[in-house]
């Protein structure tokens, strides 16, 4: 069997209701920092997606109604005519490609506390909303007509928009779960009470949205397989449940009640398909089409979710962001040409913090419209030769997207393996997808006659001078300090113990102080606690004290928080929170509570410093300083030795140098503005 015909299934064309998916890739509903606010940036994005082959594309979770406002998160909305125009844009790009465009109809209930609209949040009863200090209203009658209301008008929007698939949202603890769930709906009316009950209101939104738009579109509805916890609804209600509504819509998405600890766990946590045994017990509970998720990413394991009936669409959210041409690839055999998502969850991060999504994997994530990136084409260059110095994440990807621009590059490493900090950083305790970053750019370059690799080839100023390229591209890279600088300490903290002190860096390299050891963090990111992880692993007692009030803080943003505090006291790690370092001598460190100034000392064998970097930027330095007017000339840092900070920093500098090359570097760049 030739792999065109192993993976046909793949490719089979599926009826969902009055629709057709032209085969069986089905981007979910994922986040985007796009929403109502840059809508060509998402219309763009989509549309890379479906030129790339995925079947259907659907939109963000896209609000029905100004009582469901997630401000400051940039969600879609349906609310009037002019979001009918911008997000029209979308299912254009989409329908462009003939994949079909899915609209995924929120309600956000009590969850949302409604910054920008102001209007009081709405719940099945009265309770706090997520973060801010406000409870929702509770629904009378009339608020459960008028939601009706607003969902069916919305479904009409979604269909004038465009949109083939609209669904209905009863997951992630919105407002269709608190009707779901037994400890929130006290309701004794005819939504409260019985499970019937309960799942009334979600039976009327599914027959509502059929019956205002179900001739021309397919209604989906995303459900949790294994319900929302113990005390809201079990996950023998949750089949209950599924089973009282198993043939009204045309298509099933599962989830499952964990988001962050495991529908979207990092790959630090869990690995591939870890959905699929909840998925297998309700799957049989349904005749319609289902799709779900598990960070697809192999397209052996695509096919064994098809083939043992477990799926009909093979969902995806961030192996579509890492390659929105993985399906393409897989029709064409161009397997190792597949940019595998590492599971970092970068990607999520932005739409919490208000941004347009990025990709550690995927420089061009985010970037289509704006700057009209695209992720599989690279316009020619002008020709010539390219010396990039480090094969870091920065270099391999300036050197393969100059590589595939024409140019004769060089990339010279001074050790004896690629990868930089990804190579370092994937031997670390859960990190070892991370390497995925290095794996995709080499075997890319390995297959290129205009890109020489060269390892032991640490380069200076002579060697880099005598080399005589056209254009140098310094990507030496950063190495963590030794002297506490940081945020905390942005002098540095005197008087510590060199001798005692070991760095990433170190331990890195080998090092595995034993002992009594403290982790002490003011990076406040993943790096602390995985060296935290990896001396409690080598048998050391191991502190972790952060200068945050969290362990890992910035790992909020990623959703891996609690599972990166609950993995240190898995390894028998003592967490302790919000203490800076004042000294550290005589084998006793001490920490000032970063509130009160209190001093709380620890005896520590080894201190770890987990502060701040510095760039190694002598040999940019040294090559740029030869142009006397101050110009870069032919001389650019990229990555961490111009700015550390995170891999996918690195990769986007590395692509953003190679695709400026030779040509003029923009001085600014389009602004997305509302269409309507
Ligand atoms: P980035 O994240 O910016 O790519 P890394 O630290 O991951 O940076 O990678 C930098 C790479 O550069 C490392 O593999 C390091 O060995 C290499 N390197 C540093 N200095 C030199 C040099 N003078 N010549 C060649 N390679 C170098
Ligand atoms: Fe995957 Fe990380 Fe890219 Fe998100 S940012 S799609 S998790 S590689």
């Amino acid at each position: 069997m030739t792999p065109e015909e192993r993976y046909r299934p793949l490719f089979e064309p599926l009826r969902i209701g009055p629709v057709v998916a032209p085969n069986r890739f089905y981007q979910v509903p994922h986040c985007t920092g796009m929403g109502h606010v840059l809508p060509q940036t998402l219309a763009a994005m989509r549309g890379v997606k479906a030129e790339g082959g995925w079947g259907v594309v659907c939109t963000e979770y896209c609000s029905i109604h100004p009582s469901s406002d997630d401000q400051p998160h940039p969600f879609a909305s349906l609310w009037d005519d002019g979001d009918v125009r911008n997000l029209a844009l979308m299912a254009e790009r989409v329908h462009e490609h003939g994949s079909l465009a899915g609209a995924e109809l929120w309600h956000g209930g009590s969850y949302v506390p409604n910054l920008a609209s102001r209007v009081p949040p709405i719940g099945v009863r009265s309770m706090p909303s997520r973060n801010d200090p406000v409870q929702s209203r509770r629904m009378d009658r009339r608020d459960i007509r008028l939601l009706r209301e607003w969902h069916r008008a919305a479904a009409l929007r979604a269909r004038d928009a465009g949109f083939d698939i609209v669904y209905v949202y009863p997951a992630h603890g919105y407002l269709l779960s608190e009707f779901l769930s037994r400890t929130l709906n006290g309701r004794s009316d005819e939504y409260g009470g019985s499970l019937e009950n309960r799942v009334r209101l979600v039976r009327e939104l599914i027959e509502d949205t059929r019956d205002a738009v179900g001739d021309r579109c397919a209604v989906a509805v995303r459900f949790s397989a294994d319900g929302h916890g113990d005390e809201h609804m079990s996950a023998a209600e949750a089949h209950d449940a599924i089973g009282l509504l198993a043939e009204l819509p045309d298509l099933w998405d599962f989830v499952v009640a964990d988001y962050y600890g495991e529908e979207m766990a990092g790959s630090r946590f869990l690995p591939e398909a870890s959905l699929e045994t909840k998925v297998a017990a309700v799957r049989k509970l349904t005749t319609k089409p289902v799709v779900s998720v598990g960070r697809f990413t192999s397209p052996d394991t695509m096919l064994r979710q098809l083939k043992s009936g477990v799926l009909d669409f093979v969902g995806a959210a961030r192996p579509s962001i890492a390659d929105p041409f993985l399906p393409a690839k897989i029709r064409e055999g161009r397997y190792e040409d597949i940019r595998e998502c590492i599971g970092c969850n970068f990607c999520y991060a932005h739409n919490y913090r208000g941004a347009a999504v990025r990709c550690t994997q995927n420089p061009t994530m985010g970037e289509e419209w704006r700057k009209g990136w695209h992720p599989e084409k690279i316009p020619a260059g002008s020709g010539g030769s390219v010396l990039v110095v480090g094969a870091g994440p920065a270099g391999l990807e300036a050197a393969m997207s100059l590589g595939r621009r024409g140019y004769d590059v060089s990339l010279a490493e001074a050790s004896g393996e690629p990868g930089g900090r990804v190579a370092r950083e994937s031997r670390l305790p859960g990190l070892a997808e991370w390497g995925r970053v290095r794996d995709y750019r080499v075997g890319q370059i390995r297959r290129m006659a205009n890109v020489a690799l060269y390892f032991e080839s640490p380069l200076g100023v002579a060697e880099v001078r005598e080399f005589g390229a056209d254009h140098v591209l310094v990507a030496t890279g950063a190495r963590w300090r030794a002297d506490g600088r940081g945020r905390t300490a942005p002098g540095g903290i005197a008087g510590l113990d060199a001798e005692r002190v070991c760095t990433p860096d170190d331990l890195m390299a080998g090092a595995r102080p034993a002992g009594r050891v403290v982790v002490y963090d003011d990076d406040n990111y993943y790096m602390g606690p995985v060296l935290a992880q990896l001396l409690a692993r080598h048998g050391a007692e191991v502190t972790y004290v952060t200068t945050s009030s969290h362990a890992g803080y910035w790992s909020e943003y990623t959703g891996e928080r609690p599972a990166t505090h609950a993995a240190l006291l898995a390894d028998g790690v003592r967490v302790v929170l919000n203490r800076a370092l004042a000294r550290y001598a005589d084998r006793n460190a001490e920490f000032a509570c970063v509130y009160s100034a209190e001093l709380m000392a620890l005896e520590a064998d080894r201190l770890v410093l987990v502060t701040s970097r510095e760039p190694n930027d002598a040999l940019y330095r040294e090559l740029a300083g030869e142009n006397p007017d101050g110009s870069e000339g032919s001389v650019r840092a990229i990555g961490d030795c111009a700015q550390p900070a995170l891999i996918a920093h690195a990769v986007y500098a590395g692509h953003e140098a190679a695709r400026e090359l030779g040509g003029v570097i923009p001085a600014g760049f389009a602004r997305d503005r509302l269409v309507r």
